[in-house]
């Protein structure tokens, strides 16, 4: 997750506020932001997810204020990993434990959803699964400020 900025900085994980077309605020979107030039861009692992969830949400009227770590995988992990968790534990291992947590009780709900036969469900779950598996945690992750 580590990423160079243009200007040569490190960048470092955040969370922003992105708003779209003045109307869609999403809260919580993890960003990368350089340390030195404050450039920022959304993390590369959940931007097609944003953007697909955007294109859906534009349709609609009105405006909306949506939490992205409630939509998506990766940001809840992150979210959880930089907030809600003591800062004496190192971020990949918080991340690796509370990502096999969540895997398993996905699992767990999967079964439920199988044996209500609830395919829309199941594919909701399935979604959220993939999200997860192709989540590395690995990698080195680094909170600004
Ligand atoms: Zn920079």
């Amino acid at each position: 997750m580590r990423k160079s900025c243009d200007c040569g900085q490190a960048m470092g994980l955040d969370f922003r506020k992105v708003i779209f077309e003045g109307r869609i605020e999403i809260e919580n979107v993890p960003i990368l932001q350089c340390e030195s030039c404050s450039t920022y861009i959304v993390l590369p692992e959940v931007k097609p997810h944003l953007l697909s969830l955007i294109g859906e949400w534009r349709l609609l009227e009105g405006s909306r204020l949506i939490h992205f770590n409630e939509m998506n995988e990766i940001a809840s992990l992150l979210y959880d990993a930089l907030y809600a968790s003591p800062v004496t534990a190192s971020i990949e291992h918080i991340l690796e434990h509370k990502k096999e947590e969540r895997i398993n009780l996905l699992l767990d709900i999967y079964g439920f959803a199988k044996a209500k036969e609830d395919g829309m469900w199941m594919e909701d779950i399935t979604q959220r699964l993939s999200q997860l598996t192709l989540f590395h945690t690995a990698r080195q992750v680094s909170r600004i400020k």
